[in-house]
């Protein structure tokens, strides 16, 4: 299998990542409205109420693809990633409605980011395993900027697969691993008390801890600090400039999930450089 030139699996993880991508396109707009569907029908069933014969949500993999407009069933060319959005000049080709930027920018983060961790780690199963935490924290992403939300069904998973990994041991020993897993969420929990009994406001959801805990368990104590001051840097540029351009209130919450996604995946790609540089700088090295 590694006989292949590395540029070669390098190729093979963007056009796999782009393939990937428009399956988490579909995690992305489907997982939420599955969610929602689930919690009005406990609602429901905690307050004794008949369930309406609602539609029912959507399939995540069974229901083919169509047109969030006019339904209409896509053709599979249309559906071939990012080259079908071109093709059709981001228009449906049935009713001319513009089509979310969001399709082909996720297919190509995905394509981008795969390819770079296939670059960073080679063929084996830290690359394989960092294929999966990059995805992941796409849909997360994806989700938390949509609903701001960070679904369980991803985030626990991510938690556990990070657990499990450490005792290969892939990135980090298991006792790094729970350690910074516990104290990844008990941190970003303490500032959210702090922040809600100071102002009475709420900062930042539940999800935000549990996403911390999950990156903590994947790279380890020394991920921890560096991926909230990277976040909070992201998040200040980013709300900066929205705010900047009038396109956010400054009331309106902004996800901070895909921040510290963002910065997790720099972290577990770049980690060692980045501190190595801070360090060099600082002239601590
Ligand atoms: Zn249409």
């Amino acid at each position: 299998m590694s006989e292949l030139p590395l540029p070669i699996w390098i190729g093979v993880a963007a056009v796999l990542g782009l393939l990937v991508g428009s399956f988490l396109n579909v995690v992305i707009l489907r997982l939420p409205a599955r969610m929602e569907a689930a919690w009005r029908r406990e609602a429901h069933d905690v307050l004794g109420l008949e369930l309406e014969p609602a539609e029912l949500p959507p399939g995540i993999v069974r229901e083919p693809s169509h047109c969030p407009r006019c339904k209409h069933p896509l053709a599979a060319y249309d559906n071939i990633p990012l080259l079908g959005w071109l093709l059709l000049k981001g228009r449906c080709r049935y009713c001319r409605e513009p089509i979310s930027i969001q399709y082909p920018l996720v297919e190509l983060l995905s394509g981008v980011c795969s390819a770079v961790i296939v670059w960073r780690f080679g063929t084996g199963w830290a690359a394989a395993a960092g294929l999966v935490f990059t995805w992941t924290l796409i849909a997360l992403s994806g989700i938390d900027f949509r609903t701001q939300l960070l679904p369980d069904q991803l985030v626990y998973p991510l938690l556990w697969l990070g657990l499990l990994l450490s005792l290969k041991p892939l990135f980090v020993l298991p006792s790094a691993a729970i350690l910074a897993a516990v104290i990844g969420y008990l941190s970003l929990w303490s500032v959210y008390w702090v922040f809600k009994l100071l102002t009475g406001k709420e900062g930042m959801g539940h999800g935000d801890f549990k996403l911390l805990a999950a990156l903590g368990a994947w790279m380890g104590l020394s991920c921890l600090l560096p991926v909230v001051l990277l976040s909070s840097l992201i998040g200040a540029l980013l709300g900066g400039t929205m705010m900047a351009l009038k396109r956010h209130e400054r009331d309106v919450p902004m996800p901070f999930g895909p921040f510290i996604a963002a910065a997790g995946w720099v972290w577990l790609v770049a980690g060692d450089q980045l501190l190595g540089a801070y360090l060099h700088l600082t002239g601590l090295h």
